[in-house]
């Protein structure tokens, strides 16, 4: 135990993916301080806004569930219980749903921010023993896109860089991202290099102006949707300025032809148009990135939340491949993650189409392989619902009985008014959760309080494959407990062997047992080794007793021939499209103080300081057109529905675009700030990821300016 006479402890912030280090310490019974963690080598002591206020989160119960609650039927009110009588009743309805209508009648939705333990569990529980793949979580909202590229461009979903890179790269390019706000402690280190090596260089591609432009070279401001087109001129330019590797795309790569027959579909010029920038930004970028030894390229949502994500990371995935930028100090592809244990999900296989370890659900030797060791039911070769359609299955009915954990779908769902009144058309609906301003609760027959960030213990792993433990430091409030606690308490009363737990840390030890000999194994790591290490990352080197830094250094892939796939899909942008009644495109995205859907964050009224309410951007053209002015109220609509919200007249958004945060939800009993009203169902067909970036809408005034 990392634990001194000062009642310190170390952990990990909950927030973003970046996984920065942070010291608890304990100042009373059931409060915290917390500071950075000098030592830790993600963060060296740094913390955004959002870790400096972590201990706010914890410190403030007065949000927090505390006990058991139930309603007897629809029409009925909440009643306290004890928690035998709440999971005994759960147990009841699923075990009732299970027999009448089968396993896939039932289905839980977690979240990116479940510590590894706890993904582990329910994913054992539902494909393991109900016989059902019905499980997926809020990172479909926002990695499944990378995910799946990863796999089909590498062969495996694996982050193939480290941290430690960016101070070796000398270019960089920031695409569908905005990391000063976002990642912030990752974009100072990228600011650090490069106030100390003024010579590399910042791409950002973005149709806004963001924070992270202010660091630029070179901003390509793109119309929405155009990534791809982009991507492709610049692999078309590197090739025609011969600076690709053409010994690592003859020796490391499939599919190169193609590619360059697909990239000359199109001139440069025809490129720019279609993008929206000058051709001659197109060929800088190509320049920079052409000229570079150690070239990083790092995404978020605005790659991933696509129509076309996929399509979209694989563009991107590419120029590391034909420039032999992978594999080796300062380059890859760097996909940033949102939520602080998307990665660990994934590394249990806590999505509808994954087993674990990165094993395929689809494959009848991982199946087999799954099943064996955990010695439960048959593994369903089907794969299960997905988060949207989880709620399309409510809606229909197909699907009876919902268990959503810690995550806040009636703010996060695209298209949330749809979800809305899925979840008020299901059976049986039980919400695990810390807070009782969980928009998901007057839904919920059963309520289960559990334990917060610091009153729990387990693991989690960063954007850089990167463990970490985390120590239960106090007490949760009230009756609440652990969610791994409540799953297995669940398990074993449903009568299901092998959730007989006593620590956290037999779960860590079966989870490592089963990635042996898989290319992401953490077999032999346990929560000493990671406390000896501070952290590791993942493969862990059984042998050698360390992590691996970097992936692909000996340029054999994933793959089935060891080669890394240049796929080269077609260009073509599948989004609800404007038209003359809808005719503005709305993106969405964070801001800098606020996280998801603001159940933290909003508690905490410094974070509260930076922008207080829900905003529109729009373009001062199309502002002046309109007769809209700064501050003005304004409507926004889509075909699903409408929000309203003051307008923010800048020049940093294109004409023709709008973006509205994503954080604000059904405050005070009005929906009127909720993004998600007016987001569309359309999802990639590959990798089921919203497009949350992109769908049209028609804005007017509201009120008077
Ligand atoms: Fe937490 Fe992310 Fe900020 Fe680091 S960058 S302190 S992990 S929110």
């Amino acid at each position: 135990m990392n634990r001194d006479k000062q009642e310190t402890f170390t952990s990990t912030c909950c927030y973003c993916g970046v996984g920065c280090g942070v010291k608890v310490k304990i100042e009373s019974k059931d409060t915290v301080s917390v500071k950075g963690d000098e030592d830790h080598p993600v963060n060296s002591g740094m913390l955004c806004s959002k870790g400096l206020n972590l201990q706010y989160t914890v410190n403030d119960k007065s949000d927090r569930l505390l006990y058991p609650q139930m309603r007897y039927n629809k029409n009925m009110p909440l009643q306290r219980i004890s928690w035998d009588a709440a999971l005994e009743r759960t147990v009841a309805v699923f075990k009732t749903f299970i027999e009448k209508y089968g396993p896939d009648s039932v289905a839980f939705y977690a979240s990116g921010q479940c510590l590894t333990e706890e993904y582990y569990v329910i994913n054992k529980l539902i494909k393991g023993f109900i016989g059902s793949n019905n499980i997926d979580t809020n990172s479909r909202l926002c990695m499944s896109s990378a995910v799946t590229a990863y796999k089909m461009s590498l062969g495996e979903d694996s982050v193939p860089i480290c941290y430690d890179d960016i101070e070796i790269a000398d270019c960089f390019l920031v695409t569908g991202a905005n990391p000063a706000w976002c990642h912030p402690i990752l974009w100072r280190r990228v600011e650090a290099h490069k106030f100390a090596n003024p010579h590399i260089k910042i791409i950002v591609v973005d149709p806004r102006v963001t924070d992270s432009c202010s660091l630029a070279d070179l901003h390509l401001q793109i119309n929405p949707g155009t990534d791809i087109v982009l991507n492709y001129a610049i692999g078309r330019i590197l090739i025609e300025n011969n600076q690709i590797d053409s010994n690592f795309i003859r020796d490391h790569t499939e599919g190169f032809e193609a590619y360059t027959q697909r990239v000359f579909e199109k001139t440069v010029s025809e490129a720019a148009i279609i993008c929206g920038v000058q051709e001659a930004s197109i060929r800088l970028a190509a320049e920079y990135i052409g000229d570079a030894k150690g070239f990083l390229s790092l995404w978020t949502m605005g790659l991933n939340q696509s129509a076309i994500g996929v399509n979209k990371n694989l563009s991107l995935i590419n120029l590391n491949l034909i420039t032999g930028k992978i594999g080796k100090p300062g380059s890859g592809p760097f996909s940033l993650t949102g939520q602080p244990n998307a990665m660990g999900g994934r590394e249990v296989g806590g999505l509808a189409n994954l087993l674990p370890a990165h094993r395929d659900l689809s494959n009848d030797k991982h199946r087999k392989e799954v099943q064996k060791f955990w010695g439960g039911a048959t593994i369903s070769d089907k794969a299960g619902l997905t988060a949207t359609e989880m709620f399309e299955a409510l809606h229909d009915g197909r699907l009876k009985a919902i268990w959503i954990l810690c995550t806040n779908p009636m703010t996060s769902l695209p298209n949330v008014r749809f979800a809305e009144e899925a979840l008020k058309k299901a059976k049986f609906v039980v919400v695990q959760e810390i807070t009782d301003k969980a928009q998901t609760l007057p839904y919920a027959d059963v309520i289960l309080p559990a334990a917060a960030w610091a009153e729990k213990e387990g693991t989690m792993t960063n954007s850089e494959r990167r463990v970490s433990h985390l120590h239960k430091i106090i007490d949760p409030p009230g009756e609440a407990l652990p969610d791994a606690e409540i799953i297995c308490r669940f398990a074993q009363k449903m009568g299901y062997k092998g959730f007989d737990y006593l620590h956290p840390s037999d779960i860590y030890r079966e989870h490592s047992k089963l990635t042996a000999r898989t290319n992401t194994s953490v077999d032999g790591l346990d929560y000493a080794l990671i406390d000896s290490n501070k952290t590791v990352q993942w493969p862990f080197q059984k042998r050698k007793r360390t992590g691996t830094a970097r992936l692909f250094t000996d340029h054999e892939f994933y793959t089935p021939s060891k080669r890394a796939i240049i796929h080269s899909p077609v260009d073509v942008l599948t989004s609800e499209l404007p038209n003359s009644e809808y005719p503005f495109i709305l993106t969405t995205g964070r801001i800098r103080d606020h996280w998801h859907t603001m159940s933290k964050t909003g508690k905490v009224s410094k974070l509260k300081q930076h922008i207080k309410e829900a905003f529109l951007e729009m373009n001062p053209v199309d502002a002046e057109r309109l007769h809209i002015a700064d501050d003005q109220i304004v409507c926004a609509q889509s075909r699903r529905g409408k929000v309203q919200v003051k307008a923010r007249i800048t020049n940093s958004i294109k004409p023709g675009v709008v973006f509205l945060p994503m954080h604000w939800g059904k405050a005070l009993g009005s929906d009127l700030h909720r993004t998600n009203n007016l987001t569309s169902a359309y999802v990639d067909p590959l990798s089921k990821e919203p497009d949350f970036k992109y769908c049209a809408v028609h804005i007017e005034p509201f009120s008077k300016p």
